[in-house]
């Protein structure tokens, strides 16, 4: 089946003239219609806009002139990235029907590469949350088990790539929301350092933290699509000026040597032990293939999550200011003034999780408070930050469990807290700016993926992707199938 080919696999297809962009078009288009009502991870579907695309990359294989590896190569994105023409919800009542009138700069860029868009992606409202349940429209299911969340929140972009309903997405991760959903659906999820990718028209959250990245069936088409997104852009003042490598040239070099820190404070009490399990098999991997495993600690990580817990919803108020129905998305009827205008638009049109994000960051920032929370955990976010540095004085490459936790059932986690937790281990990674890779590592008796977790030093993906392609090469789990029709 077409829809199951890695995105380099399919190219290889269109160069050879076996298939072309069109088929593969439809094929995903047909695949859509018949399972995302039971996976639920679209939003919206651009069927016109896709075969389009997929037409005009017929042209260019025909001709043997393609814009790029990756051209006519189908491709869904999160529904917090700005598409010129095509509404723009970011999973929220409150941008319903917000429809963007430009292009954020990641998809130009994949558009300059000639890739075909399918559609948007479910998410929790605003990236906030962590099993993608805090959609305003509906909850996406998991692949491997539907009665269970694809993590969030990216849920619907994980969810995408593991059912074959498109050959790679892209995501949002502002404490794990790429790498967290790639575990929990066993695709490769990759949030690049911050500033290696322009945040230019991605609707923001904690805009000190957002990164955009991948989701693919393979580290391969995770290399080849960050290639395409990477880089400076003037319109991101954010955005690095700092070259992109030929990622997928620097994946065959053999990881022989590399020296691997394994975080003793990353295996957590009440950790799930069929996950630990993998994860220690997987270093054993690691070694055989020559990486010099040791351990290694990173003291500050028990303080991480409430830090970020102040710095992020600090940021998401302030730049959740904006909807207040004068400029973007919907408005309440029946005001009497422009404060009782704005204050029902913002009762109606934020859920229950944005709601207490905005009230935390508010009062982490209000007069008299902020140099006890938020200057506070800023100062955490630096020790953070000098942990890593340490270790990375040591040793090239750190792995890790990406999540404590296996896929968890739909309306299991209740409690804020509780749902907050399954960012421990990917949350210090966004503090400290790095790059970090989930790939799956293995299953659990009943079947559901485990996610293992690399991170690297800044604007160092090249490594990072390098180990992880050697440990998925040695093993070969990405073959394994969700068990869908
Ligand atoms: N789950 C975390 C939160 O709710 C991270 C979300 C994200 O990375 N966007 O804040």
């Amino acid at each position: 089946m077409i829809t199951q080919l890695t995105v380099h696999a399919l190219v290889e297809q269109f160069r050879r003239g076996a298939a072309t962009p069109s088929a593969a078009a439809r094929a995903y288009l047909d695949r859509i219609a018949a399972v995302d009502p039971s996976v639920r991870a679209y939003i919206t579907v651009t069927p016109e806009r896709a075969l389009a695309a997929a037409a005009a990359a017929d042209a260019r294989w025909r001709a043997g002139r393609p814009l790029s590896p990756i051209d006519g190569v189908p491709i869904a994105v999160k529904d917090l990235l700005c598409t010129k023409g095509v509404r723009t919800t970011c999973g929220s009542r409150i941008l319903e029907h917000f429809v963007p009138p430009y292009d954020a700069t990641v998809i130009e860029r994949l558009e300059a590469a000639g890739t075909v868009l399918l559609g948007k992606t479910n998410m929790d409202e605003f990236a906030m949350g962590s099993s993608t349940e805090h959609s305003a429209f509906f909850a996406t299911r998991n692949p491997w088990d539907l009665a269970r969340v694809p993590g969030g929140s990216s849920g619907g972009s994980g969810a995408a790539v593991a059912a074959d309903l498109a050959a790679a997405a892209l995501g949002s991760d502002t404490g794990g929301s790429i790498r967290q959903p790639a575990a929990f659906t066993g695709t490769v999820g990759l949030k690049p350092t911050y500033g290696r990718v322009s945040r230019y028209g991605l609707v923001a959250f904690a805009s000190s933290l957002d990164q955009i990245g991948p989701f693919a069936k393979d580290v391969i088409d995770a290399a080849l699509v960050l290639r395409v997104i990477a880089g400076r852009d003037p319109l991101d003042s954010t955005s690095a000026d700092v070259p992109a490598p030929d990622f997928v040239a620097e994946l065959g070099r053999p990881i022989e040597g590399l020296r691997l820190g394994v975080p003793q404070e990353y295996f957590v009490e009440g950790m799930d032990p069929e996950v630990e399990a993998s994860v220690r098999e997987a270093i054993e991997v690691l070694k055989r293939l020559g990486g010099r495993a040791e351990p290694i600690s990173l003291p500050t990580t028990d303080y991480a999550l409430a830090a970020y817990y102040l710095i992020a919803p600090a940021e998401a108020s302030s730049n959740l200011a904006r909807y207040d129905g004068v400029k973007y998305g919907s408005r309440a009827a029946g005001a009497r003034d422009v404060i009782d205008m704005s204050s029902k638009t913002r009762a109606q049109g934020f859920g229950p999780e944005v709601k207490r994000r905005i009230m935390l960051g508010t009062y982490a920032l209000s007069a008299g408070y902020y140099e006890a929370y938020y200057g506070k955990a800023q100062k955490v976010r630096t020790l953070v930050r000098r942990d890593f540095d340490a270790a990375f004085a040591r040793v090239d490459v750190i792995v890790a469990p990406t999540t404590p936790n296996l896929p968890f059932k739909h309306g299991e986690k209740e409690d804020p807290l509780a749902m907050y937790l399954n960012d421990v281990l990917t949350i210090p990674v966004n503090l400290a700016g790095l790059p970090g890779v989930s790939v799956r590592c293995g299953f659990s008796l009943a079947g559901l993926p485990i996610g293992l977790q690399f991170i690297g030093r800044p604007f160092d993906e090249a490594t990072l992707l390098r180990a992880a392609h050697a440990y998925e090469q040695a093993t070969g789990w990405q073959t394994r199938r969700p068990p869908l029709p």
